[in-house]
């Protein structure tokens, strides 16, 4: 026997006896109320940090209070697959040998992915053991288990049924290198230093010009307006007429626009619906065009004319070198500004406008506000009411579709059919149109990995399926997560 007490070599050993013999189970207390926390289920490419040691022993000390309780006591454990990050860790393994998952192929890297999964997604599981959680092993699950793919299925297509599920072009963040969609909680904001640079576009007439500015000079090439406040005395004379796009030749309206705001700058905005989201906003209320100046990479595409061809970056730097010399860069001044980047890899997220899926937040959020406000929800401290209010009322859009291949593919297919063009979202998989026979392929997007954590609470078990734990089990008792979640 040692002289010492080493922790290592005892509890790893008594924790094996306590799962074997079944001790975290809530069936021990078989006449128990039930009671049952579910884990916000960490990332299968993870590892146990500080975070999680603090989140685990928080759940397990309340979780062994209720079960020494006489409580029927659950604490279900699992993982999540973590679309963009595990694939990211794949991508990476094959990149080493050269290769890319193109050159393996969609089935083949996903299998790829699995395989990755069974050997290495259970290191953060057994970290959780050697921590002592006392959780249920016997219902651990994974977000995409077949059982939770139903359930995100279920809901995908629930949702498209009552209208709150669409797809449509709209602006989203867009990463460059990813070449992917990412969510606003996938973006991160940091203050950097550029440039704001002051343009003048002359009018068609020929009688003078009016000065818009800009951090994102080669954005300009997609202008299809120039807007100004409707009680905008300045420009009152000019709402209606038209200005000549330098570089492009684009004659682009002046229209008038409650949103603008006269005070910012010379009180004249360029709009550029296809890579802003306010500018897409204008676009929308009052019909314009928009025109998408970049390739999914970030590069100049042929709507940039003279610039097609170059990386965005360097596209603003010989905008502004071209509008000088045509003697219509007006000024540029230093300016701090808050630019997002891409929570995997850093690259600045473009707003871009893309196809994509989407959930229609406000029907969902409306209730969800008026329970906080009528009282039938409540929150401990009260204050924390002004975040969620304003969290939840200016939600836009959810963007759930991600342009990569390890996630929960999108249940929607496209007739080929030569007249046909149906847009099937279905339960079942489909190979062939419903309608008219004709060939269908199926949407080539996941979605994004919280679809399917969201649903973590009721998936677990099995929903919708009427299985005795969800009745049991479901409304969960707790759930101790991180504030944003
Ligand atoms: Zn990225
Ligand atoms: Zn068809």
């Amino acid at each position: 026997m040692t002289p010492t007490y080493e922790p290592q070599s005892i509890e790893a050993s008594w924790y094996e006896k306590w799962e074997e013999a079944g001790v975290f189970r809530p069936e021990i207390n078989p006449d128990g109320e039930p009671f049952c926390i579910v884990i916000p289920p960490p990332n299968v490419t993870g590892q146990l940090h500080m975070g999680h040691a603090l989140n685990h022993s928080l759940i397990d000390t309340i979780v062994r209070r209720k079960r020494m309780q006489g409580y029927a006591a659950v604490w279900v454990p699992g993982t999540d697959h973590a679309g963009i990050a595990t694939q990211n860790v794949v991508e990476r393994q094959l990149a080493e040998e050269g290769m890319s998952r193109h050159d393996l192929g969609r089935e083949a890297f996903i299998e790829q992915v699995w395989e990755w999964k069974h050997q290495y997604g259970n290191r953060i599981t057994e970290q959780m053991r050697r921590l002592g959680d006392s959780c249920d092993w016997t219902r651990e699950r994974f977000t995409m288990d077949e059982g939770l793919s139903t359930a995100v299925r279920e809901v995908f297509v629930s949702l498209y049924e009552q209208d709150l599920m669409y797809r449509g072009n709209r602006i989203i963040n867009w990463c460059p290198r990813c070449t992917t969609a990412l969510a606003e909680v996938e973006v991160e904001y940091w203050d950097e230093d550029g440039e704001l640079a002051s343009i003048a576009y002359p009018l068609t007439s020929g009688d003078g010009q009016i000065v818009v500015a800009t951090t994102r000079a080669e954005t300009m090439l997609g202008d299809t307006a120039v807007a100004v406040h409707p009680e905008d005395e300045r420009y009152a004379a000019l709402v209606g007429q038209t200005v000549t796009l330098p570089l492009v030749g684009r004659e682009i309206p002046i229209i008038a626009d409650e949103h603008v705001d006269p005070e910012f700058g010379t009180g004249a905005v360029k709009v550029t619906p296809a890579h802003d989201p306010n500018d897409f906003a204008i676009g929308e209320r009052h019909d314009l065009e928009q025109v998408n100046v970049m390739d999914e990479h970030g590069v100049i595409n042929a709507e940039g004319g003279l610039f097609e061809g170059t990386d965005r970056f360097d596209a603003r730097r010989a905008v502004k070198e071209a509008l000088d010399g045509l003697g219509l860069l007006v000024g540029v001044k230093e300016h701090q500004h808050s630019v997002g980047h891409c929570y995997r890899c850093g690259t600045v997220v473009e707003p871009y406008l893309s196809l994509q899926w989407f959930v229609q937040v406000r029907p969902i959020t409306e209730p969800a506000i008026d329970a906080v406000r009528d009282g039938s929800s409540r929150f401990v401290l009260q204050r924390w009411e002004n975040s969620y209010f304003n969290w939840m009322e200016n939600l836009r859009d959810w963007c759930v579709s991600r342009q990569i291949w390890w996630g929960h593919r999108i249940p929607a297919w496209y007739c080929g059919g030569d007249d046909c063009q149906e847009v099937y979202v279905s339960r079942e998989d489909l190979d062939a149109c419903p309608d008219c026979g004709g060939p269908v392929s199926q949407d080539e997007d996941v979605l994004d990995t919280w679809f399917s954590s969201a649903l973590w609470p009721f998936s677990v078990f099995d929903w919708p399926n009427e299985t005795s734990d969800l009745a049991t089990f479901y409304p969960n008792s707790v759930m101790v997560t991180g504030f944003d979640i």
